[in-house]
């Protein structure tokens, strides 16, 4: 464990468990995970004067480079947890395969938001999926895939279908599509065999997804609910504004993601993502317990950004609704746009594409461009939906973006 103090931290003796009162700026938040989440949630922390730590085990992680302090061990380090919890007055996770274990041990010193059991659920596809079952969630058909026998047994009319594995999949990363009992077994193998479910693959018309932040006391609120479009199962858009999609469709995935949150007293910042399908019905499809890709637009076009939501929930503070004020569409900015030259990294035309009005570039700090990385995000706001699609379109077209 290495502890880097970057600058000084507010300072103020860390407090009891379980407060009463909120946790005032001032007060120093911790962070367990170093990536671009985390860097953001730090970015909002300070601007309202708080202290913040992170623990990550990157020397140069996004979230590292911003915070006051960063310790620089490994998730489960418990040295390093310690001097988390000495550090922080709370502690929250951005990175959803940190070990529950560490959100556990740091509950025992610390608040922590949101707790281990969830975070632990969302990290089994099979417990989130029993989870939406208890909540009266539709989901998409599914079978778990631990054993010969359970492969052997696989329901046909899973198939065609999409295996992935049980723990640690994001980005599509994990997954297999299938369409015959021989190229299950095969996936199944090339996955070394580890715990899967296979899904049934479903036809889709588009993807949303919603945020809701939850209080310790039960209050919830919630940004609109978000059109996504994913190329090769990493999010490439996300479109919100007033008729991104159906209004009953919407109200719809809302009341959704309020059962899951309430199912599991659920205290943070918590995102569902759906499908719609071919049909117009809605399919759960899975949650992150931390704010989302999809929730980036919230830092330009609403007057509380999701990493506004995840503070105040982990700081105790008042849970206002957010009013999105602009229409907004966002663009992952990956790897790829580096190298739209050629085989040589070059800067993208970041002059030319803010040069156009109501665009705000978001860049992580990370070192290496590769392909499917992602490095940031544009967030275009304008007067009307056509106007941010319009601008997004010339933005996406000098970055070399396709059209959407
Ligand atoms: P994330 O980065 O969101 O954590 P992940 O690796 O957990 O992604 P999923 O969300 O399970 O992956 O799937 C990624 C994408 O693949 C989905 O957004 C969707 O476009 C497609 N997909 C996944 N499962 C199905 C399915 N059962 N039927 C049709 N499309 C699917
Ligand atoms: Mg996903």
């Amino acid at each position: 464990m290495q502890h880097h103090a970057n600058m000084t931290a507010p300072g103020a003796a860390p407090i009891a468990l379980r407060p009463q009162a909120p946790l005032l700026p001032g007060r120093t938040l911790g962070v367990l995970g170093g990536g671009q989440l985390g860097r953001m949630f730090v970015h909002a922390a300070q601007a309202m004067g708080y202290g913040t730590v992170v623990l990550d085990p990157d020397p140069d992680s996004p979230a590292g480079q911003v915070s006051h302090h960063h310790i620089q061990a490994g998730y489960d380090d418990p040295q390093g947890l310690a001097e988390l919890a000495r550090l922080a007055d709370a502690v929250t996770t951005e990175f959803e395969n940190v070990p529950a274990a560490a959100l556990a041990t740091l509950a025992a010193r610390r608040p922590v938001a949101p707790a281990a059991n969830a975070v632990a659920l969302a990290q089994d596809r099979a417990q989130e999926k029993a989870h939406f079952v208890r909540c009266g969630v539709r989901c998409a058909p599914y079978a778990v895939i631990a054993s010969a026998e359970q492969l052997a047994a696989a329901p046909a009319e899973l198939l065609p279908g999409i295996l992935k594995t049980m723990r640690l999949g994001y980005d599509g990363k994990g997954q297999r599509r299938v369409t015959t009992a021989a190229e299950l077994s095969a996936a199944w193998h090339s996955l070394g065999q580890q715990p899967c479910v296979l899904e049934q693959w479903l036809a889709l018309a588009l993807e949303c997804s919603v945020i809701v932040a939850r209080g310790a006391d039960g209050s919830i609120v919630h940004l609109p609910v978000q059109r996504n479009l994913h190329r090769d199962a990493i999010l490439a858009v996300t479109e919100v504004y007033a008729g991104n999609l159906p209004q009953a469709l919407a109200e719809q995935a809302l009341q959704a993601a309020i059962s899951i949150a309430n199912g599991l007293q659920y205290v943070g910042l918590l995102c569902v993502e759906f499908f719609v399908l071919q049909d117009g019905s809605l399919v759960v499809n899975e949650i992150a317990p931390r704010p989302h890709n999809s929730g980036h637009y919230s830092q330009n076009a609403c007057d509380l950004s999701q990493f506004d939501l995840q503070l105040r929930t982990l700081a105790g503070l008042p849970l206002t609704a957010p009013r999105q004020h602009s229409p907004a569409v966002m663009l992952n900015l990956l790897g790829e746009l580096w190298f739209a030259q050629g085989a040589v990294a070059q800067t993208p035309p970041w002059a030319e594409v803010l040069a156009l009005p109501g665009t705000h570039l978001h860049l992580y700090g990370k070192g290496q461009a590769r392909p499917g990385r992602k490095m940031g995000h544009l967030n275009v706001t304008g007067p009307s939906p056509q106007a941010a699609r319009a601008t997004a379109l010339k933005a996406a077209a000098l970055l070399g973006i396709a059209p959407f």
